[in-house]
C-alpha cells in the first residue's frame, strides 16, 4: 500500500514539473512516504531527517516532505523533532503535496496538514509506476476492522472502496501500457463493497469475487493476485472466482495471526483456528497447487506456551508455502499496548525461533516437491540478490513462488531474456524461499512489457474516478512517458 502510494506522489510530482533526481545527484526535493506497521519507525526517520540537515544546509531552496502513516501519528512533533522539514502531509491528503510544497517555499515556512479523512480516492490522482510488467490496483483503502495491535484503522480510517469501474478502467489502462501482472490492493478485500453499498439495498457480499471474474475479461492481462483477505469475511464465492478465472493466479495470501482462539479472541479477530484451516482446505480442493502464504505474530500479550503450541499446530496442518513472521511489539495507540502480560523478550524470541524453524521445514520440503516440474515465469527486475556472482536472472512463476535461472539463450528464441519477458523452465532445486531452475529455457516469448522494460519505459496512469463514492465518466487517459520511477525521491 505504501509503495502504491510512493508510486502516486511520484506521478503527482512528475506533472507538477518535478523530474527524478539523477542517481548520486543530491536532490532538491526528498519526500519520506512512511510506515508505521514496523517497529522503529520513528527512530529510522529521525535518524535518516538527522543526516540530511547538514546537506540540506548546504544546499539552497532544498526541501524535505515527511508523509504516510508516521505522519499522520505525529503530525507536528515532525517538525518539533526536525524543524528543517518543509511539509508534513498525511495519509489522506497526499494529493496536496506539491500545493504545499510551494506553500512552504513562498511563506518560508513549514507547512503540516494532516486531515482526519480522505479526500479523494488516491486512484483520482496520477500514478508514474515502477514497474513495465506488474503494477498495483487499489480498490480500498482503510479498514472497519479493530484488530487490537494494529494501527491502519487510527492511521487510515474507515474502509473506502473503489467502484469497479474505476478498478477495472485502472487495469485497462496498465495493461493497454504492457503491463502483464496486477496486484489488486486492500487491507481487507474481502469486504469490497460494503461502501458503495446503496443504503436502501443489502450490501453484495459477492462483489469482490465479481471483480476477480471482470478481471478475467480483459484481454492482455495475464496474471491477477490480490492481497490481503480476512479469514473472517472469506466466502465461497472468491473460491470459486479465483478457480474458474484463468488469469488469476493459484497464490492466496491470509494472515492467520495466531492459531490460538484464545489469542484470536484478545487480538479481536473474529475468526477461530477451525474456519481458518477450513477456508484452506477449500481453496486447496479447488485449486490443488495454490501457494498458500500468512503472517503469523508471535508473542502477542499474554500469549501462553499452550497457545503458541495452537499456533504450531495450525501452521503444521496448513504447510503453508511461506510465512512472515513477527515478534509482537507495542504499536503506542493500539489496545494491545496497554494490555497486561507483555511477554519479555527472551520468551517471544525463542518462541519465534521455534516458529521459524518449523515453517522453513516446511516450506523447503513444500518447494523440494517441485523439482521435475515446469514452471511459468514472469522474469523479474533485479528480484535475486546474488544474481550477479551466480549468473542467473530471477522470476515469479504463477503461484508468486520465486524462482532464480539461468538465463541461456534458447536457440529457437534466439534473443536475449529481459525482465518483462516469460519464461517456461524445469525446476532443479529448491531451498525454503525459492527454487532453482538451472537447465535449459523451454520457451521464451518476448512481450511488449519486456520491450518497454528495456526502452526504461514505465507506465504512467492519469487520474481515474471522479472522488469518492461517484461513477467515472468516460475512458481513462493514459499518458505515455519516459521511465523516472519512484526511487529515492520517496523511500519507504
Ligand atoms: S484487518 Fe486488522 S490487521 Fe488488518 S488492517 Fe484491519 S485492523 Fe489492521
Amino acid at each position: 500500500m505504501n509503495v502504491h502510494d510512493s508510486e502516486r506522489l511520484s506521478g503527482l510530482l512528475e506533472d507538477a514539473g518535478y523530474v527524478k533526481a539523477v542517481a548520486g545527484d543530491t536532490a532538491d526535493l526528498v519526500v519520506f512516504n512512511t510506515c508505521a506497521v514496523r517497529e522503529n519507525a520513528d527512530n529510522k526517520l529521525y535518524g535518516t531527517l538527522g543526516h540530511l540537515a547538514p546537506i540540506k544546509a548546504e544546499r539552497e531552496g532544498m526541501q524535505i516532505a515527511v508523509g504516510g502513516c508516521l505522519a499522520q501519528k505525529d503530525r507536528d512533533t515532525v517538525v518539533k523533532k526536525a524543524p528543517w522539514v518543509d511539509v508534513v502531509f498525511g495519509t489522506h491528503n497526499i494529493g496536496s503535496l506539491p500545493v504545499l510544497l510551494e506553500r512552504a517555499r513562498h511563506n518560508e515556512q513549514a507547512q503540516v496538514e494532516i486531515i482526519e479523512s480522505l479526500e479523494a480516492f488516491p486512484s483520482t490522482l496520477p500514478a508514474k509506476r515502477e514497474s513495465a510488467y506488474a503494477g498495483w490496483v487499489s480498490i480500498s483503502v482503510g479498514c472497519n476492522n479493530t484488530c487490537t495491535f494494529c494501527i491502519v484503522p487510527a492511521l487510515r480510517g474507515k474502509e473506502v472502496d473503489r467502484r469497479p469501474g474505476d478498478v477495472l478502467a485502472e487495469v485497462q489502462a496498465l495493461v493497454e501500457q504492457g503491463v502483464l501482472e496486477v496486484t489488486l490492493l486492500g487491507q481487507n478485500v474481502n469486504s469490497y463493497g460494503v461502501s458503495f453499498a446503496d443504503p436502501e439495498e443489502p450490501r453484495d457480499r459477492g462483489a469482490f469475487a465479481k471483480l476477480l471474474r471482470a478481471t478475467g475479461n480483459i484481454e492482455g492481462l495475464e496474471r491477477v493476485r490480490f492481497t490481503s483477505p480476512h479469514p473472517a469475511e472469506f466466502t465461497d464465492d472468491v473460491i470459486e472466482a479465483m478457480a474458474v478465472t484463468p488469469n488469476v493466479c493459484p497464490q492466496l495470501h491470509m494472515p492467520l495471526q495466531s492459531g490460538s482462539d484464545r489469542v484470536l479472541k484478545a487480538m479481536r479477530r473474529s475468526y477461530r483456528s477451525a474456519k481458518f484451516l477450513g477456508i484452506i482446505e477449500k481453496v486447496r480442493a479447488a485449486m490443488p497447487h495454490a501457494a498458500i502464504t500468512t503472517d503469523i505474530i508471535v508473542g502477542f500479550p499474554g500469549e501462553t506456551e499452550e497457545d503458541f503450541q495452537a499456533t504450531l499446530d495450525v501452521v503444521r496442518q496448513a504447510r503453508f508455502t511461506s510465512a512472515f513472521t513477527f515478534q509482537y511489539s507495542i504499536r503506542p495507540g493500539t489496545p494491545a499496548a496497554t494490555m497486561p502480560d507483555q511477554l519479555p523478550k527472551e520468551v517471544v524470541q525463542e518462541r519465534y525461533d521455534r516458529l521459524i524453524e518449523l515453517q522453513e521445514q516446511i516450506s523447503l520440503e513444500g518447494n523440494q516437491a517441485l523439482i521435475g516440474s515446469t514452471v511459468e515465469l514472469l522474469v523479474a527486475d533485479g528480484a535475486g540478490k546474488k544474481n550477479d556472482k551466480t549468473a542467473r536472472m530471477s522470476g515469479r512463476a504463477r503461484d508468486g513462488r520465486l524462482v532464480h535461472f539461468r538465463p541461456t539463450v534458447n536457440p529457437a528464441a534466439g534473443s536475449e531474456i529481459r525482465p518483462g519477458d516469460i519464461v517456461t523452465i524445469d525446476v532443479t532445486g529448491a531451498a525454503p524461499h525459492y527454487l532453482i531452475a538451472d537447465g535449459e529455457i523451454l520457451t521464451h516469448r518476448r512481450t511488449r512489457a519486456g520491450d518497454a522494460h528495456e526502452q526504461g519505459i514505465t507506465p504512467k496512469t492519469a487520474p481515474i474516478g471522479v472522488g469518492l463514492g461517484l461513477p467515472s465518466i468516460g475512458a481513462p487517459v493514459v499518458v505515455e512517458t519516459a521511465a523516472a520511477g519512484c526511487g529515492s525521491a520517496c523511500g519507504d
